[in-house]
């Protein structure tokens, strides 16, 4: 398998290339040159299997010429063993053809585990083949980072940096990362936001001079290898509703698009998907750009939903590149322009992004809500990412004989304030975190100044 750039410009790679580069050295994503596809017959020949047996059929494709079939068995086999529910991602009902994708049974209590658990266990394997080291340079939202340094923390390949917005992320997601400790592993809190955080690792991609000749390597979802391995749990769910015989349509809790664009390419290779829904809290141009073809800016909130708090959402070029029938340098173009000014799509663009997506913003007010009346017709607790896509879900659904399915991004344990802001009392934490508020934090905070931050990772790796 090949990947190109979504700028035209950068070499095409193999896997194992785009694994380790995050970046296009044009500044672009990378994307399968070509998806593999599925007819019925072999998507329903998959209905018996384990959720690992099903990842090793969707992920084998992407990672062919690189990595063999039984180092591939082992890294997924391992990985999904560490979840802590035997279906791995279970479908729980609300109400009548409503379902819930519970996709937090990770060690981390959220779906980044699903792709950032074997993300660290395929890059320490290549790492290690080639004998090489690897800088990670991250930018989480809340979840993202917990998640990375969980599946990075073991190697002795990788020094890995993650940093998230100061005071801008729950007190559980912050402890999730700053209280695990490792000499290969620094949390530092920027004096900023998540798009403040996000530009910085996109700026040190582009020019890597500051690390006298070491290696960066990305986690964040410009990682291809992140989107492939969400792309299964479209599969185990459809599968498990009566697909591919049946349609079903998914709504998703969106911030950088990397999930939903997952389930866009699970309809590009064969599930039959009726519906997907971009669910987003106020930071809404997602909605804006689909419903009103407005991609402009505006300010950052912060919300009850902290893990979507985010204005420039690095996917959504993934799918523009399709959306401009794959011209590079027809994206670099509207993106450079995108910096500065607010951009729209044309006709025939729009109409295509149309087809593939409905959307719907929902406010603080609404998620909590949502929180309380689920809680009040159901028992279930939902956290406030969930719960918007379950608003969206309502709003958006055109058939409600078709089975709508909206992905549980979170556990509702990371949220307390949404929880106790909808009038219910947040849960306990699980076992295995039950005294994370007694564990002790590293982290340093640092201004919002590139220059701090790349002087700050050349003293830490000296
Ligand atoms: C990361 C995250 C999201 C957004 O996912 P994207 O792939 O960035 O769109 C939604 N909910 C939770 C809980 C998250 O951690």
């Amino acid at each position: 398998m090949k990947y190109i750039s979504t700028r035209g410009q950068a070499p095409e790679l193999n896997f194992e290339e785009v694994l380790l580069a995050g970046l296009a050295s044009d500044g672009g994503l990378y994307v399968p040159k070509e998806m593999p596809k599925f007819d019925k017959q072999e998507i329903a020949s998959w209905a018996g299997l384990s959720y690992a047996e099903l990842a090793f059929k969707i992920i084998s494709p992407f990672v062919a010429g690189c990595i063999s079939d039984a180092e591939l068995t082992v890294m997924i086999d391992e990985t999904y063993a560490g979840f802590d529910h035997s279906a791995v991602a279970p479908l729980k009902e609300l109400s009548t053809n409503e379902w819930v994708l519970e996709l937090f049974h990770g060690p981390t209590l959220a779906f980044k585990d699903f792709a950032l658990q074997l993300l660290g266990r395929l890059m320490d394997h290549v790492l290690q083949k080639r004998g090489e080291k690897l800088v990670i340079l991250g930018a989480t939202s809340g979840d993202t980072g917990s998640a990375a340094i969980e599946g990075c923390r073991h190697s002795e390949c990788i020094d890995i940096f993650i940093m998230h917005p100061h005071n801008r992320v729950s007190e559980v997601q912050r402890r999730q990362m700053t209280c695990i400790k490792g000499d290969n592993v620094h949390n530092i809190a920027i004096s900023g936001n998540f798009d403040d955080c996000q530009e910085m690792v996109k700026a040190s991609f582009a020019d890597q001079g500051f690390l006298n000749g070491r290696k960066l390597g990305a986690v964040n979802s410009i990682n291809w290898a992140r989107i492939m391995s969400q792309i299964v749990y479209y599969f185990s769910a459809s599968i498990a509703l009566g697909g591919p015989h049946r349609e079903v349509s998914f709504s998703v809790p969106t911030g950088n698009f990397g999930d939903i664009f997952a389930g866009y390419l699970a309809k590009q290779m064969g599930l039959p998907v009726k519906q997907l829904i971009v669910a987003t809290n106020s930071n809404d141009i997602l909605h804006r750009a689909i419903a009103n073809n407005d991609m402009s800016k505006s300010s950052l909130e912060h919300t009850l939903s902290p893990s979507m708090d985010i204005m420039v959402s690095s996917n959504f070029e993934r799918l523009l590149f399709d959306l401009h029938d794959r011209d590079g340098s027809a994206v670099d173009e509207l993106l450079t322009r995108f910096k500065t000014e607010g951009v729209s799509l044309d006709d025939k663009q729009i109409a295509a992004l149309q087809a593939q997506f409905s959307s719907a913003s929902v406010n603080d007010a609404e998620t909590c809500q949502t929180i309380a009346d689920i809680a009040a017709e159901t028992g279930y607790l939902l956290d406030p990412h969930t719960a918007i896509g379950v608003r969206a879900a309502r709003a958006n659904n055109l058939d409600k004989a078709v089975p709508m399915i909206v992905l549980s991004t979170a556990h509702p344990v990371k949220f307390p304030d949404a929880i106790v802001e909808a009038g219910l009392q947040p849960p306990a934490l699980p076992a295995h975190l039950s005294d994370l508020f007694e564990r002790e934090e590293a982290y340093d905070v640092i201004a919002n100044d590139l220059a701090s931050v790349q002087q700050y990772m050349v003293e830490k790796l000296a």
